[in-house]
């Protein structure tokens, strides 16, 4: 049986079970091997019933001595008098209509599950059962499932396709696994979901832990492997082009940082290797000036340059703001992104392609659509942790060495950068510009709500807009004491007639949420009633107050994302907190918020507290999601993983030789979807 086999060839799987298997992302054999236990029972031995104790797990195997059945209509209870060699037990099933043909007189059967105590009488109350206990026996995968699958159905297949002669290539080298101590992979697969041992089990874990990381950092490291070490890029000239030039036009003086940050990238434009930095700047520190900079910089060498962001709005704001500017130095600026109308967009295709535009600005989809540049020397990405480790590979892979980029607000504790951005090179704003109005935040309790809600209409009668941000979209995924975003929009339309707010989240489509972005853009609404979807970077000056509910909720990280939407204007602003967590940390996690606006220090301060899962608990890192490692329990395995990596890639960049061939493939397709980017 090979790994690519449609799942279709199982026994027992129809297209109906096929299509629910979807939800998993299970399409072909081996994705089958890769849907991990989320736990186990421990079934591996059977319990004489004499010995069984109150509330203990237990898996027996007796004769059913007795059946009686109680009450009527559907609503029928089964009770089994199940007898061992020595003792005898009451199995009882509620609602049991659709078992009474099963169970016959002096057949046997095993049951598992725990053991009660009722009027004296030892009790399992339904409790799994089965014919054949020899097959049920052992350590038994307990797997997530989707409607209409069953535990049955998904051991039964899982079984199936382990016991089937696998055809599987062991993507780890065998020096690899003899150094690490390493099982090979069937014997992996086969004890992660049918474990011979705990301790085999333990093995199969650590075998696939390290599989898992290992791909990750190879993909992390390949491409600044790829790019420091093959090819030759551009090196821009230094000479004629002054960034002065253009940075003494903006509307104020730049930062030292900003400073800084302009001088090292413009180093690494000018060196021939091929750039990858990252450009890291709390929220508001001026990291677009930087990258105009840039951008005129490779445009006054003679090349095309492209800046992307995550949204079209962002994108959008970024061409405002821009597009006038580079207009006076005389380069010509243009907005694409999925939205432009076709005719437009061939136009745009033939500007780029005949060079005649000079700078590109749209959503990370422009890259993907197949324009054609005349001359690309420079891609700067905004908001970097929005995007793929594949998209980032293949940035620097692609045979053309152009320059990349990458700015990102999200501020990275300097550990887990090491081990995200590994060896590149990351430029620091960590200075805000002078003036900046600090943001007054105060924390509530959920008693003094109203205090903050009324902070907040005081602020929107006197012509401000603001936002209120929820966990939580709609009513129907509510949890207790958790304020959701319709909610919270109901609530406000009820009480304050004369507000106009709207609503916006994360299950809209882009389109709407857009068209509502640009209506609270323009002051046609005053309260934007969000969840965390307007994090990054919108840029709404008359916006003063940020009021988020359930704070306790947020990360670190991402409270001081929300707080960084306001305070953009020349109004004092406010951050305010509601706080409905009592615990020691959340008291504290809050009071860092009050204390400080420095993006660096929350960061820090959020991994000692809640360790390295808010960082990759978020999926803000652009990471791929991983199935059986946990980065905040296996950091370390991972920081040696790296190491480990390193030294490999060192000494054989490419993965040549016959040892890595399974290894070369298996990155191949991981990176394949990501192969039509364009650049
Ligand atoms: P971010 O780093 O969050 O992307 P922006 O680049 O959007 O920040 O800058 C935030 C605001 O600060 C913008 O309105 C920008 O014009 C302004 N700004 C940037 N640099 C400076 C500076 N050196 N002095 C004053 N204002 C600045
Ligand atoms: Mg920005």
């Amino acid at each position: 049986m090979k790994l690519s086999n449609d799942i279709l060839s199982l026994k027992m799987l129809g297209p109906k079970k096929a299509e629910a298997l979807k939800r998993f992302e299970i399409n072909k054999i081996g994705d089958f091997l890769n849907h991990y236990p989320k736990r186990y029972e421990d079934r591996s031995v059977i319990s004489p019933i004499s010995e069984l104790r109150e509330g203990q797990k237990a898996f027996i195997y007796g004769k059913i001595v007795n059946r009686s059945v109680f009450g009527s209509g559907i609503k029928k209870i089964l009770k089994l008098a199940v007898e061992d060699s020595g003792a005898s037990i009451e199995i009882v099933f509620f609602n049991a209509t659709y078992l009474l043909k099963m169970f016959k007189t002096g057949s046997k059967y095993g049951f598992y599950g725990s053991v009660t105590v009722n009027n004296k009488t030892m009790q399992m109350l339904h409790p799994d059962f089965f014919a054949n206990v020899e097959q049920e026996k052992g350590i038994i995968p307990v797997y997530p499932l989707t409607g209409g699958i069953s535990q049955q159905d998904m051991r039964r297949w899982i079984r199936q396709i382990l016991s089937a002669d696998l055809e599987i290539e062991d993507i780890l080298p065998e020096f690899i696994r003899e150094q690490e101590g390493l099982l090979g992979i069937k014997e992996a697969f086969y004890n992660i979901h049918f474990p011979k041992s705990m301790e085999k089990l333990e093995q199969a874990k650590k075998r696939l832990v390290f599989e898992e990381l290992f791909l990750l950092q190879l993909r992390l490291l390949n491409a600044e492997y790829a790019g420091n070490n093959e090819k030759k890029g551009i090196a821009f000239s230094k000479k004629d082009v002054s960034t002065e030039h253009y940075t003494k036009t903006l509307a104020f003086e730049l930062t030292n940082a900003q400073k800084k940050a302009i001088a090292e990238i413009e180093k690494d434009m000018e060196s021939e290797s091929p750039m990858v930095r990252l450009l890291q700047g709390d929220v508001g520190s001026g990291k677009t000036a930087v990258a105009e900079a840039c951008l005129y910089k490779a445009v006054k060498n003679g090349y095309q340059a492209v800046i992307m962001a995550p949204t079209e709005l962002l994108a959008r704001q970024h061409y405002d703001s821009m597009n006038g500017r580079f207009f006076e130095h005389g380069i010509r600026s243009e907005f694409l992104s999925g939205s432009v109308t076709l005719t437009r967009k061939k136009e745009i295709y033939a500007g780029i392609a005949s060079g005649e535009i000079d700078v590109l600005i749209g959503t990370h989809a422009i890259i993907q659509e197949g324009v054609e540049f005349e001359n690309l020397g420079l891609v700067v990405v905004d908001e970097q942790h929005r995007f793929g480790v594949e998209q980032r590979a293949k940035l620097s892979k692609k045979g053309v060495s152009i320059d990349v980029l990458l700015m990102t607000a999200t501020p990275i504790p300097r550990s887990l950068a090491a081990v995200l951005f590994g060896g590149i090179k990351t430029s620091k704003l960590d200075e805000l510009p002078p003036n900046r109005k600090t943001i007054e935040t105060g924390a509530f309790t959920e008693k003094q709500r109203k205090y903050a809600y009324a902070k907040l209409l005081e602020e929107i009668k006197n012509g401000r807009q603001g936002y209120i941000v929820t966990p939580l979209i709609d009513y129907s995924e509510s949890l207790e004491g958790v304020r959701s975003a319709e909610t919270v929009f109901e609530g406000i339309r009820k009480a304050f007639p004369s507000i106009r707010p709207a609503l916006i989240h994360g299950a809209m489509k882009q389109g709407e949420k857009d068209k509502i972005m640009s209506e609270f853009y323009k002051g046609e609404v005053d309260v934007l009633v969000a969840t965390v979807v307007i994090e990054v970077g919108i840029n709404v000056p008359n916006a003063t107050v940020m009021l988020i509910e359930n704070a306790e909720r947020f990360g670190l990280a991402q409270l001081h994302q929300l707080r960084g939407r306001v305070g953009r204007g020349s109004e004092k602003s406010y951050c305010l907190l509601v706080n409905n967590g009592n615990t020691e940390i959340s008291k504290e996690r809050i009071g860092v918020m009050v204390r400080t606006s420095d993006g660096f220090e929350i960061a820090e301060k959020d991994l000692q507290l809640r360790g390295p899962g808010e960082f990759f608990g978020q999926r803000q890192h652009g990471l791929p999601e991983l199935k059986i490692a946990n980065l905040a329990d296996d950091l370390e395995k991972l920081i040696e993983i790296k190491k480990l990596t390193e030294d490999i890639l060192e000494k054989n960049p490419k993965l040549d030789g016959e040892e890595f061939s399974a290894l070369r493939k298996k990155l191949y397709e991981l990176g394949k979807e990501y192969e039509n980017i364009m650049i």
